[in-house]
Parts: structure tokens; C-alpha cells; sequence
């Protein structure tokens, strides 16, 4: 992309409503624009780093065996009447009533839809375990939208759904789950850790929030300082085997929310392991059984042949919110430093004299042979001044900045910057090729 053609809105001065930095880096960079309290339009390079954050959702919860559906953002009252959950939701809900007087409303969440979806077709345990997942737009009427997309009103949700014909493998189906999002936040970047969330009426231990660490975090947390450490399971990891060895190493250390803090069993965590903190809830993961299988009439056939309702769970990743978990993590003074899996680009390339006929013909074929090699290239054609450039570029956070002035050129090279690290080498335009991942 030529940025001469692109539409990258840069602001200048730091917006005043911003309290925290990823708001602010969002707004300055270019990436969102507020139109009505929580509520966005998403700019070229946000929506980049938002594809890109539900590519990696995507490629983990089908990896895992979650089958990819798309429910409608409106839904009907009637089926939230089924459940019990219409009059209970309160003012969260944005309720809608179309032309001819029906109660609808713009969805907060999706059990009842996929519930029905699941009754309308599922009659035998032969046709379980399932797992229905969408990536879709929610609307929350949020009491106190606030910090960006961190808590919007509308926001981009990834809601998965599990059926199973009994506790057992619903517990399974959970288990699935759980490494599946170990690894999607990983690839981000990101160390996210399942913390014991409260259950509320449904009980049980079987739902976690996985918390990213960060001061301007809305949870207070507690955890194990170990957590921060343990390994990932692999892409290798096989979803049909035990996984059950896994989710143990990461459960018996210590981990909860504030609504889940046992001041005892925190006391046993060796003192320099005590791990208190702020937390960004960037998923979470919920068996609730037949809370909704049961009033809404969703029942499977055993293998004796008896019907019994299925036995569910749900779970949720905040795509819109990672967004800005990740500058969160991963920002410096300058600006935001994107890790290589979300960047909106790979590549910054400099143009720093535009019009100069060495400078024009060298980036014209970097840009050309980047852009064969997939590389995704952001290429400041521009007629600004070098100074201008480099802060848009630190800014905006590509992991790489390639830099074509007249003076290195004479000499056959140009300079390649790595934005994390700030790190600078000369090389020959073979060299920078090599060093960005592409051979002649
Ligand atoms: P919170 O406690 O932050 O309000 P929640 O418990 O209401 O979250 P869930 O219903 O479990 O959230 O939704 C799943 C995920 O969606 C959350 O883990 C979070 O990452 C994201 N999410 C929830 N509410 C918002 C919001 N208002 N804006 C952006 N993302 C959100
Ligand atoms: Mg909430």
C-alpha cells in the first residue's frame, strides 16, 4: 500500500478524552473514530489488526474441532423469553421494536439463538460433541463505555458454544477450549492466564477468565508468579487426546479474579511468588449445563435411547478489546509496537528523498518484490519531511521500518530498523531482502 493512496488519519495532538494509552495510540495512529459513546468506526489500519487478530481466533477454534457459523446481530425477544433471561438482562440490553410492534433486540450474547439452532436440527448423542462458534458484533448498553474498545457498547465477540450428552464430556469439550485459547492469546503475543472466575448460581469450578497483566487493567487479580512462565502447548497438540494433564499444570497454581480471592490459600504461595496486580478480561469460559437446554426444550438421545437435555458451555473472546490489551503490552514512548502475527503491515518502507531518481527506482522495486513475496508493505511515498515520517512510522508500530535516503543508495544501501528493539543496521538491498524473510 502506497501511503500517498491510503487513508491513515494520524493525529497530531494527544486526545484529551483518552484516559489510557492504548485509547490514545488507537485514536493518534489513525485506527478508530468515536461515533457515539463506545461505539466505532473502525479506520484501514485498525480493521487490519482486527482481521488479523480473528484470523488467529479462527485458525485455533477450528483447530480445536469448534465449527464456524454466523448468527444475526438481531434477535428475536420471544427466544430470550424461553430461556428466563428477557426481563433479567435489564438495562444492558438494547431493545428494539420493529414496524410491526415485535420486541427485538440487538444481541448481547448468543445462547438462546444457537440453542434453537441446535433444537431445530440435534436429536441424538450420534450427533455430538458440537461446538458452534461465531465471530460477531454484540451490543452491550454498558453503564460506563470507557477506555476505547477496551469497554465499547458495540464490540467484536468470538462466542463459541459446546453440546455434549453429559457432565463427563462436557467437561472435555471445556478442556478444548481452554488450551485453545492458551494458545490464541500466545500467538498475539500476549500472556494470558486462566484465572477461577465465580460461577455464580450454576456452581462448580469450571469457568475461567484468562487475564492479561497490565496497570490499566479494570480487574484486580491474583496469581502465582510461575503462571507467566509456563509453556504453550504446541500446534502439534492433538484436540482428541488427554488434555487433561495440561489444564492441570496451569490450575493448581494459584489464579483468581477478586470475586474468587482466597486470602488463605494466598498466603501458601511463597511471598516472592505472590503475584497482585490489575488484569484486562480478554476471554472467558463458562460450563453452565442445562441452564438453557432445559427451559428451552434443546434434548438429546442417549444411547438407551432416554432424551435428556444437553449439557453446554460457552466461551467468549473479546476480539475488539485485544485489540487494545495488545498496545497495552506492547507500546513505548513512541508509540505502539506491534507483535509480527497483528501488525497491519510487516513492512514501513521510507522513501526519504521522494523525487530523487535513485530513491523513487530502488523503493519502487523494494515495494514490487516485497509485495511478491507476501510481505505486506505500508511504503510512505510521500513528500513530507524525513523527521514526519519516522514518527508516523514508530507510531503505527510495524515490526520493521526499511529506510531509502540518497546517501546510503550511493553506496548501494539502505537501513533497516527494528521497531521493538530500536536497532538499526546498514545492508546491501540483498541483505535487507534476506533479513525480511526474502530470497531471490
Ligand atoms: P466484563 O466483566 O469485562 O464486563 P463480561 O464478563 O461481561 O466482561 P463476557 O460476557 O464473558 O464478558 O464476554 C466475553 C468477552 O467479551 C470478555 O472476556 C471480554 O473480553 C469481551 N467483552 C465483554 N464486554 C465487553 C465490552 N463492553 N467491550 C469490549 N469487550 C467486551
Ligand atoms: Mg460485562
Amino acid at each position: 500500500m502506497r501511503l500517498s493512496r491510503y487513508f491513515l488519519p494520524i493525529l497530531k495532538e494527544t486526545p484529551a478524552e483518552a484516559e489510557i494509552v492504548s485509547h490514545r495510540l488507537m485514536l493518534r495512529a489513525g485506527m478508530i473514530r468515536q461515533q457515539a459513546a463506545g461505539i466505532y468506526t473502525w479506520l484501514p489500519l485498525g480493521l487490519r489488526v482486527l482481521d488479523k487478530i480473528g484470523k488467529i481466533v479462527r485458525e485455533e477454534q477450528n483447530r480445536a474441532g469448534a465449527i464456524e457459523i454466523l448468527m444475526p446481530t438481531v434477535q428475536q425477544a420471544a427466544l430470550w423469553k424461553e430461556s428466563g433471561r428477557y426481563e433479567d438482562y435489564g438495562q444492558e440490553m438494547l431493545r428494539i421494536t420493529d414496524r410491526l410492534d415485535r420486541e427485538m433486540l440487538y444481541g448481547p450474547t448468543a445462547e438462546e439463538v444457537v440453542t434453537d439452532v441446535f433444537r431445530s436440527y440435534v436429536r441424538s448423542y450420534k450427533d455430538l460433541p458440537l461446538n458452534l462458534y461465531n465471530i460477531q458484533w454484540k451490543f452491550r448498553d454498558e453503564r460506563r463505555p470507557r477506555f476505547g474498545v477496551m469497554r465499547g457498547r458495540e464490540f467484536l465477540m468470538k462466542d463459541a458454544y459446546s453440546f455434549d450428552l453429559d457432565y463427563e464430556r462436557a467437561t472435555e469439550a471445556y478442556r478444548r477450549m481452554f488450551v485453545a485459547y492458551l494458545r490464541t492469546y500466545a500467538r498475539m503475543g500476549l500472556t494470558a492466564i486462566p484465572m477461577k472466575a465465580d460461577s455464580g448460581p450454576i456452581g462448580g469450578d469450571m469457568t475461567h477468565e484468562f487475564i492479561v497483566l497490565a496497570s490499566t487493567g479494570e480487574s484486580q487479580v491474583f496469581c502465582h508468579k510461575d503462571l507467566l512462565d509456563l509453556p504453550i502447548p504446541g500446534a502439534d497438540t492433538d484436540f482428541q487426546g488427554d488434555l487433561k494433564p495440561i489444564i492441570d499444570q496451569w490450575t493448581s497454581l494459584y489464579a483468581a479474579t477478586e470475586e474468587m480471592h482466597d486470602e488463605a490459600a494466598f498466603a501458601a504461595v511463597p511471598a516472592d511468588k505472590q503475584v497482585t496486580a490489575r488484569g484486562i478480561e480478554v476471554g472467558h469460559i463458562f460450563y453452565f449445563g442445562t441452564k438453557y437446554s432445559e427451559p428451552m426444550g434443546a434434548k438429546v438421545a442417549g444411547p438407551d435411547g432416554v432424551e435428556r437435555p444437553v449439557h453446554m458451555g460457552s466461551y467468549g473472546v473479546g476480539v475488539s478489546r485485544l485489540a487494545a490489551a495488545v498496545i497495552e503490552a506492547s507500546h513505548d514512548d513512541a508509540g505502539i509496537v506491534w507483535p509480527e502475527a497483528i501488525a497491519p503491515f510487516q513492512v514501513g518502507l521510507i522513501n526519504m528523498k521522494p523525487g530523487d531518481a535513485a530513491c523513487d527506482a530502488t523503493c519502487a522495486e523494494l515495494y514490487a518484490t516485497l509485495g511478491k513475496a507476501g510481505v505486506e508493505v505500508l511504503y510512505d511515498d510521500t513528500d513530507t519531511r524525513a523527521g514526519a515520517k519516522f514518527a508516523t512510522m514508530d507510531l503505527i508500530g510495524l515490526p520493521w521500518q526499511l529506510i531509502c535516503g540518497p546517501k546510503s543508495l550511493a553506496e548501494g544501501k539502505v537501513e533497516l530498523k527494528r521497531r521493538a528493539t530500536g536497532e538499526r543496521e546498514v545492508l546491501s538491498i540483498a541483505d535487507a531482502l534476506v533479513r525480511l524473510g526474502v530470497t531471490a
